[in-house]
């Protein structure tokens, strides 16, 4: 398969729908390797993009904020249903802002690492006391909100506001660590190498780098995925290095932490946080009944919850009682 050196690209008119164009236009692109992997990604992400309600044209910042909050550690299939019903019930900053935190926590559902939804609250609250209710369009704004990181700050940018940012997620960063490094995952740290290559990949006009940046997203989640890529599905296969080099294991192996699940502190707390969802205040005495852990355990958990903010102690006649915050 050729370079193309000169694609053909549709017209600016043509890529503007409302929302987020579609499809990459011609300007700008980085010289040979680079330039072609843009483009047969831009290409591909045109014919299999997925239909997400917070790509629509009419999604409200607010509700690409949630998005990405939401997406930050949860697969998109278990995300839309909460995203819809979230979107549903506290459309805006405002209405979030005023909700009972029992209800938000609630609402978060079995999303995971529910201290987003409480982030999320904080950052609903900050939005109507400094930017009169509104997601602001400036990435220094963006990152002094609660819950901000520089990923979902650049994600905002881009997604609902078409500004010129790298982002740079999980996804991204696999399948330029495959396709330009020949290496089976990135290192465990994000590099300033890593970080400069993927600047210099974004396109110059801002609703390309838009689309780029969805369609870099798209493949790592759809295709070049961490456990099973499918490479003869892959737009780059035949300019991948990683392919090429005949799918080498990962270098990095030795350095990254496993994450276990049972038996662990997190899956303990997540015990617990079902059950203050599902069915309001719990003695002591009955959480350690119902939890299947140690006695121990479930105490540091309760200790850890309550520090967090996503519990709440109180005491009646002698005994201890845990339900959610209000
Ligand atoms: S060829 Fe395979 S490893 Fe390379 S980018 Fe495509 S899916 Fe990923």
């Amino acid at each position: 398969m050729g370079t193309p050196q000169t694609p053909h690209h549709e017209t600016t008119a043509g890529r503007h729908n409302g929302g987020m164009p579609t499809t990459l236009a011609a300007s700008s692109a980085p010289a040979g390797h680079a330039a072609a992997v843009r483009y047969l990604v831009g290409e591909w992400f045109a014919q299999h993009r997925r239909e997400l309600p917070w790509r629509e044209p009419g999604c409200s910042p607010w509700g690409v904020l949630v998005s990405e909050i939401m997406l930050q550690q949860t697969p998109v299939v278990r995300v839309l249903p909460r995203w819809l019903e979230w979107m549903d019930r506290w459309p805006d900053p405002a209405a979030l802002a005023e909700a009972p935190t029992a209800d938000v926590l609630r609402a978060w559902g079995r999303l995971g690492y529910p201290r987003r939804a409480l982030r999320l609250q904080e950052c609903a609250r900050a939005l109507v006391a400094e930017h009169e209710g509104a997601v602001p369009a400036d990435e220094e704004s963006l990152l002094a909100l609660p819950g901000i990181g520089t990923y979902t700050a650049a994600a905002v940018l881009s997604f609902a506001f078409h500004r010129r940012a790298t982002v740079l997620d999980t996804n991204v960063r696999r399948v330029l660590a495959r396709v330009f490094d020949g290496m089976a995952l990135p290192p465990p740290h994000l590099s300033r190498v890593e970080r400069d290559r993927a600047d210099a990949l974004v396109p110059a006009d801002p609703e390309d780098a838009a689309v780029w940046a969805a369609a870099s997203m798209e493949l790592g989640a759809l295709v070049c995925t961490a456990r099973s890529p499918q490479c003869q599905d892959c737009p780059v296969v035949r300019l991948c290095a990683w392919n090429r080099a005949g799918l080498p294991p990962d270098e990095h192996s030795h350095l990254r932490r496993r994450q276990a699940w049972h038996g662990t502190d997190r899956q303990t707390r997540g015990a617990v946080m079902a059950l203050l969802r599902s069915e309001g205040t719990f003695s002591h005495g009955q959480l350690i009944a119902r939890i299947e852990a140690p006695a121990g355990q479930v105490d540091r958990c309760l200790l850890g919850l309550c520090s967090d903010g996503l519990a709440v102690r109180v005491e009646a006649e002698g005994t201890r009682y845990y339900r959610l915050p209000e």
